[in-house]
């Protein structure tokens, strides 16, 4: 379709090839692992360009490829591959860019699933080596970059504490250097922050968050130029086999013809909590890019659209029990991980992160028992405020 559309006729129509699926205004689902040839001479052109053609549903599926093309043309990207789950597009994204002995540059607040592949599985696989800085001064990267620095992998903002790198800045750099860029976006969504407009080489995503935004789905995304997503797809995507099933896809189609309404209710909603939330007692800070003090709030309005709603407060108690007891106190706020997600969730990161990261990485981060993590969702403001009020209640 016509690149000149704006990003929700893109969302509505783009990719849809209506012709090609009898008229039908929601494609079928195309639940089939082969594609069968007329003859010799066909398969043998498919397998020379197995980007360009359905062969096999572990590297391409038309259900998928729908829903690939919405979101490559809302991102900026030339092409997007969907896969399982947010890991199986950031594990391919980084396998992509590192080799055995390669060094890594990665900010310490890194969402821990994605350290513990760097540090953890491929340090002991194949020899990477990483270093850890906060990321807010481009000075750092360049005091980080090593001979064998091959990748720097970015998450801006931080999904848990929101700093911000400068992805102009950290990109400009290392395209000098000739050291790969990729970036974990899920936060902003691809509506809000365009990474690949700024020269970072790959995005991806956990589609599981706003990309899905119904809370019935696992699945994430690769979106990058048409050379780096072929050459994925015949080797990490291929060979690591974290393809998507056809109906998870048909399910993140569907949600893509919403993104657009429902990150505007999303970023409403957390406009509107925010300076609610910090009148409240009970409440000693709330962390999010929007809020006034933040100390990157330029560097975010610069490179960002819009805000995604996912926050966290600081509890005014080191009293874990009372800490405990708001969380239990809230009703609507339903406890439970991941985000991003029709309905507004309540997560307190010590839980996990402490069992999850060894004890330096989790110090590091940030994590501190009182910092609880609130997804702000579509339903009523006044129902939410009255559900925290209540909680907040439990910490007299
Ligand atoms: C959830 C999440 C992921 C991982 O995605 P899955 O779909 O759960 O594999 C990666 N990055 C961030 C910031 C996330 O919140």
């Amino acid at each position: 379709m016509n690149k000149k559309y704006k990003p929700k006729t893109i969302l509505t129509h783009d990719g849809d090839h209506y012709a090609d699926h009898k008229g039908a205004i929601v494609p079928p689902i195309y639940q089939n692992s082969l594609f069968a040839f007329e003859n010799w001479d066909h398969i043998d052109e498919a397998f020379s360009a197995p980007g360009d053609h359905f062969i096999y549903s572990r590297l391409q599926n038309p259900t998928a490829h729908i829903a690939e093309e919405k979101i490559a043309a809302i991102a900026h990207g030339e092409k997007a591959k969907l896969t399982a789950s947010g890991m199986g597009a950031i594990s391919a994204a980084i396998m992509y860019c590192v080799k055995a002995g390669s060094h890594v540059v990665t900010i310490k607040t890194l969402y821990g699933p994605a350290n513990n592949f760097i540090n953890k599985f491929l340090k002991e696989k194949c020899g990477v080596t990483v270093t850890y800085i906060d990321g807010t001064d481009i000075e750092q990267f360049k005091e980080a970059i090593q001979e064998n620095t091959s990748l720097i992998y970015l998450e801006s903002p931080a999904s848990l504490t929101y700093e911000l790198q400068d992805l102009k800045a950290v990109a400009t750099l290392a395209k000098a250097r000739g050291i790969k860029t990729v970036i974990d976006n899920t936060w902003a969504s691809p509506l809000f922050q365009k990474p690949l407009d700024y020269g970072i080489d790959i995005s991806v995503h956990s589609a599981s968050k706003y990309l899905c935004g119904h809370s019935d789905v696992v699945a994430g995304v690769i979106i990058s130029s048409q050379k780096i997503i072929d050459d994925i797809l015949v080797t990490e995507h291929a060979l690591l086999g974290a393809k998507i099933a056809p109906f998870e896809a048909w399910l993140i189609l569907r949600s893509l013809r919403t993104l657009p309404i429902r990150m505007r209710a999303h970023q409403e909603a957390v406009l509107e909590i925010i300076p609610w939330l910090e009148t409240q007692p009970g409440i000693k800070k709330v962390l999010h890019p929007a809020t006034k003090y933040f100390p990157q709030y330029k560097l975010g309005k610069s490179q960002m659209s819009g805000y995604g709603s996912l926050l966290s407060i600081l509890l005014d108690t080191e009293d874990i029990l009372k800490v405990k007891a708001f969380v239990d106190a809230l009703k609507i706020f339903k406890l439970g991980v991941s985000w991003g997600g029709h309905e507004s969730l309540v997560y307190a990161p010590v839980i996990s992160y402490i069992k999850e990261l060894d004890e330096n990485q989790f110090k590091a981060m940030g994590i501190i028992p009182n910092m609880i993590r609130l997804s702000v969702g579509l339903e009523d403001m006044a129902d939410l405020k009255d559900d925290i009020r209540q909680a907040l209640s439990k910490l007299d």
